[in-house]
């Protein structure tokens, strides 16, 4: 299946913000951004001025690259939003915080939609009961989402959820972290999300 590689924290330095693409490293001294808080290559630290059409780029691989979603998909993804009924760049949005793998990020189960992403993949998690190992699934109000009973014990899942600080969740799911199990109660409004996306300029990019 294809999957983005190469050095992640270089996306987070050629957009000047974090992205959180890499899960405990980002919420540690260790963030490359921490460090080289300039763009990658021998002309990072000049200054640029963008284009519309590159400020449009830019905002569209961000949050293709902090949703981990290949630009075919992505594009997929803005086609049936375009063909739904409502605000194209909300539409947007709310299909890709649907996908299976943003949802176990979400619930604070593990730290990075990357990593959520393997779990799916690896077959240790259940939609309404059963095995479901598509990272895009989009999931919908009322699904419980459950980790298996043989993954519930493992040591990485024990490491997130006794970890200090619980990363996240948020106010559409409903989790249980001792029972391994949440649900996703609705999907999330315009305002929950992250505000600093600007999803009219990716509107703007697939519609020239
Ligand atoms: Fe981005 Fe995380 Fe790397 Fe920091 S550690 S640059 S937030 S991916």
């Amino acid at each position: 299946m294809a999957r983005n590689t190469g050095p992640v924290c270089r996306k987070c330095r050629a957009q000047g913000i974090k992205l959180f693409l890499k899960g405990d490293r980002c919420y540690s001294e260790k963030c490359a951004l921490n460090k080289k808080n300039f763009r990658p290559g021998i002309h990072g630290k000049r200054r640029r001025k963008l284009s519309d059409y590159g400020l449009q780029l830019m905002e569209k691989q961000k949050v293709r690259n902090m949703y981990g979603v290949l630009e075919k998909q992505f594009r997929l993804y803005y086609e049936k939003a375009a063909r739904t009924k409502g605000v194209t760049g909300e539409i947007l949005l709310e299909f890709l915080e649907r996908r299976l793998d943003n949802v176990i990020y979400r619930m604070g189960f593990l730290t990075s939609r990357a990593e959520a992403r393997q779990w799916v993949l690896h077959g240790h998690i259940k939609v309404n009961g059963r095995k479901v190992n598509i990272p895009s699934f989009l999931v919908k109000p009322g699904d419980v989402i459950e980790i298996k009973e043989k993954s519930r014990q493992s040591s990485r899942l024990k490491q997130v959820l006794d970890a200090e600080e619980p990363r996240t969740t948020v106010d559409w799911v409903d989790v249980n972290h001792s029972e391994r199990k949440g649900t996703f109660k609705e999907v999330p409004t315009r305002e929950s999300l992250d505000q600093d996306i600007n999803e009219q300029l990716i509107v703007e990019f697939y519609s020239r």
